[in-house]
């Protein structure tokens, strides 16, 4: 794949669509409205040159209607392992590295998509698949680089990373990054989500997907964590797995206390070194019935 452009798809979720017209006025060349008033794409692979308008106009629907994967291609199938992770966080340099929050997650990002979550890059739109959550999306160098090993990100785009036409931004995007399941960054968000996620699996009786979400104990402090946290146990949402990376540094609560508050609201808990992948997957995937599960992964840094 070496020296062979990346290639963009876009495909425009018909049932979704609301007929707004932004894309179509963002990006005329690609989307263009029907008569009923259904946006479709005309063109469904771009040229270079029209991709930073059609990921503006995907970022401008409300619905979220227009799906994108760039570069999906699995170039290095299991070309990489865990011990080339710092080489190709090495890559992504500038400012906004964040990294003190990507060594801290190195690890459980590893076991979740080495050994646990249900995905792979050609299933990056299966309904059925797992969804994973990085809540804590400031600081997304160690789920760029484990994308990268297992095939949903090519290595060269990590090179230019935060550019204008990257699509790998310094918080990461579900339109632009195949794999990504949550734009994040603002902290608080992803168990709320995840909850939401739970209820309408419940409601349409879909037992299969599982969404993980991977906050800090820091981002904890937040507390939209705390609701999402009481209203999950309360309704036994076992679909939702919780990984809190803990490193000491929240400024609220009583210190080790995190798992106590989880399991006062009704959740199965477990704590496990956060640098240990075996400990790590021991706890992620032991049997929780009838209730959501939160792994405190203690780190040291
Ligand atoms: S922006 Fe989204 S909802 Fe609006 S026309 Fe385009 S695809 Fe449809």
């Amino acid at each position: 794949m070496t020296g062979t452009p990346p290639t963009m798809k876009v495909v425009v979720d018909e049932t979704a669509c609301l007929g707004t017209g932004q894309c179509a006025m963002i990006a005329p060349a690609v989307f263009e409205q029907r008569d009923d008033g259904v946006t479709v794409a005309r063109d469904t692979e771009p040229p270079q040159s029209r991709r930073a308008a059609v990921r503006e106009a995907a970022q401008a629907c409300p619905v979220a209607a227009i799906r994108l994967s760039e570069g999906s291609e699995p170039s290095t199938p299991a070309a990489f392992g865990y011990d080339d992770l710092p080489a190709l966080i090495a890559r992504m340099t500038g400012d906004e590295r964040h990294a003190f929050s990507s060594s801290s997650t190195k690890d459980v990002l590893w076991v979740l998509y080495d050994r646990v979550l249900n995905v792979s890059p050609d299933r990056t739109d299966d309904d059925d698949r797992d969804r994973f959550f990085n809540s804590k999306g400031a600081g997304p160098m160690a789920q760029y680089a484990v994308l990268t090993a297992k095939g949903f990100i090519r290595p060269e785009q990590l090179d230019d990373w935060g550019t204008w036409d990257s699509p790998l931004g310094y918080v990461p995007d579900r339109v632009t990054v195949p794999g990504v399941d949550l734009s994040s960054g603002s902290l608080g968000h992803g168990v709320p989500i995840a909850v939401g996620v739970a209820l309408a699996w419940r409601i349409q009786r879909r037992l299969g997907p599982r969404v993980f979400v991977l906050i800090g104990d820091g981002e904890f402090d937040e507390g939209s964590n705390h609701e999402a946290m009481v209203l999950a146990g309360r309704m036994g949402l076992d679909r939702i797995v919780v990984v809190v990376v803990d490193n000491g540094t929240a400024s609220h609560g009583w210190p080790g206390g995190i798992e106590q508050r989880f399991a006062r609201e009704g959740w199965a808990t477990d704590v496990c070194d956060g640098e240990n992948h075996d400990e790590i997957f021991t706890a992620l995937t032991r049997d929780h019935p009838g209730k959501p599960l939160v792994v405190v992964a203690t780190v040291t840094r």
